[in-house]
């Protein structure tokens, strides 16, 4: 079987691929420049003609109006006041104003006819034309282009009509000379292409800089990303001066650091169950020897042989669900069914199934609790696992004391279960040990091959998860007392 390359793994070197984000990014750069300028273009040579027409446009009707509202509208019109104000507003905009009665009875123009100037020059014939539009166009304005003869001028023409209550109706003329707009839209173009090799050069150079500052923290962090993968858990990841590539990177510094956590307890876990399921199994193999080659037909040494067998069989089975409970927890696996839970009830519960110790071993348990029912939210089995391991460890290391006190007590507000044996305590040395996996007091010596040395640290799991306050105090040969405490949700009179 060939074994392959996992998909994503990083290339030596660096290729310009066209799905990557240094060619994507230099690529909408360059689109974005490509745009700009054409819209620029746009702008300055296509739409320059209209634009300027246009301005020129409004420049004659905004002069025609002024003038018709002071022809048509003044009561007393002071003729040679008029006569100056066409030639004021014909300076100041450039115009060629012209003013006939409809009836042809006089005409009033910016120039005098002894120099008749613009108007012959741009001939009589647009004046005609103009006249024989604005009679057929319904008393509206109209604006027209005209080419002179040569076709090197064009002349733009506003003309309106003017009706008046005081005086004769009159014909308003405004002529500009249209600039041809060709040779500076030259100087545009030229100018505009230079804009666009430069604006194009430097998009590029940006763009390359950019992308290349964006994706090398992603490069990176792929690189790292593949030595994780390769097993290498102190690997490190940089995020750059970017919130969300640092966000990634340290979701991923989380992700190595859980990894290599769950790592080491699948190595600690594969090292101690092949520990503990050795010895038990080691014993079972032998006494199985033992009663075929020796005590089979001995019935009394035989019974005795194979009890042993049995109680290392029940050993492993134990050990077996221990590891399995706690590797599930600390795996979070197994997640908490949190639910209100009447504390004092459980603890009874659990302490049912030890009463038959007092008949059997002459244990005595005292239990003591509060009057009125007293609700915790917790794990309903959780709890009472906690509950049955300190109490099996009270049992276990009483000694000759068999007197086990359960109680309940209210404590700053929560409710505090404590079991006290007057047992073989634990020295100060063991005391903050005990609760880790495997851990045994050294003064036990060869003295407890029934635990399993899980109990409390499966305890201590359950009781983290379930946030409460938990400990032991203890002193070498006077006996312990274990105990947690629980926030109470609810009390019931
Ligand atoms: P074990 O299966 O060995 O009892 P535990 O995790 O339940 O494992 O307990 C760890 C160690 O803590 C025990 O081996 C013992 O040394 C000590 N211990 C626990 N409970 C008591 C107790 N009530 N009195 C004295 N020592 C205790």
């Amino acid at each position: 079987m060939t074994k392959e390359k996992p998909a994503g793994r990083i290339e030596a070197g660096y290729k310009l691929r066209s799905t990557s984000v240094r060619y994507r990014l230099t690529m909408y750069f360059i689109l974005f420049a490509l745009v700009f300028t054409v819209i620029l273009w746009l702008l300055q040579t296509v739409f320059l003609e209209n634009n300027y027409e246009s301005a020129m446009e409004d420049k004659m009707q905004s002069a025609v109006n002024l003038l018709s509202a002071s022809y048509a509208e003044t009561e007393e019109l002071d003729i040679e006041l008029f006569v100056r104000q066409i030639a004021e507003l014909s300076t100041e905009n450039d115009l060629y104003l012209y003013i006939e009665a409809r009836d042809g009875s006089f005409t009033i123009s910016s120039t005098d006819e002894a120099s008749p100037g613009k108007l012959y020059y741009y001939g009589r014939g647009g004046l005609d034309l103009a006249r024989e539009r604005l009679a057929a166009s319904d008393g509206k304005p109209v604006t027209l282009k005209l080419t002179n003869q040569a076709g090197d001028s064009v002349t733009m023409v506003y003309a309106a009509q003017v009706e008046s209550r005081y005086r004769a109706n009159i014909y308003l003329f405004a002529f500009a000379p249209l600039t041809p707009m060709g040779p500076a839209v030259g100087i545009l173009a030229r100018q505009l292409l230079r804009v666009t090799v430069v604006s194009l050069i430097a998009a590029f150079g940006i763009a390359l800089y950019i992308s290349g500052r964006i994706s090398k923290p992603i490069t990176d962090i792929t690189r790292s990303a593949s030595r994780l993968a390769d097993g290498d858990y102190d690997v490190e990841f940089y995020g750059d001066s970017y919130d969300e590539i640092n966000k990634l990177a340290g979701t991923l510094n989380y992700t190595a650091q859980e990894l290599s956590k769950s790592d080491a307890l699948r190595r600690d876990l594969m090292a101690n169950v092949s520990h503990d399921l050795r010895t038990p199994l080691t014993m079972v193999k032998s006494y199985a020897e033992m009663i075929r080659d020796i005590s089979g037909d001995n019935a009394e040494k035989r019974d005795e042989h194979v009890d042993v067998i049995i109680r290392e069989a029940d050993r492993l089975s134990y050990l077996v669900n221990d590891i399995l409970a706690l590797s599930r927890l600390q795996a979070g696996v197994d997640v908490l069914q949190l639910e209100p839970v009447d504390i004092q009830r459980s603890a009874a519960g659990v302490l049912e199934t030890y009463r038959v110790l007092e008949e059997q071993e002459g244990f005595r348990f005292e239990f003591v609790t509060l009057p009125q029912t007293v609700m915790v939210n917790a794990d309903r089995h959780r709890i009472a696992q906690v509950i049955s391991n300190f109490l099996s460890n009270a049992v276990r290391y009483s000694d000759e004391s068999r007197n086990i006190k359960i109680e309940f007590q209210m404590e700053e507000g929560d409710i505090k279960f404590s079991v006290t044996d007057r047992g073989i305590g634990i020295g100060e040395q063991d005391l903050e040990n005990i609760w880790d996996r495997y851990e045994r007091a050294s003064s036990l010596g060869q003295r407890s091959k029934e635990g399993t040395g899980l109990g409390l640290s499966i305890s201590k799991e359950i009781l983290e998860r379930h946030a409460a306050k938990y400990g032991v105090e203890s002193r070498l040969g006077e006996g312990s007392v274990f105990w947690f405490s629980l926030p109470i949700l609810e009390e019931q009179t």
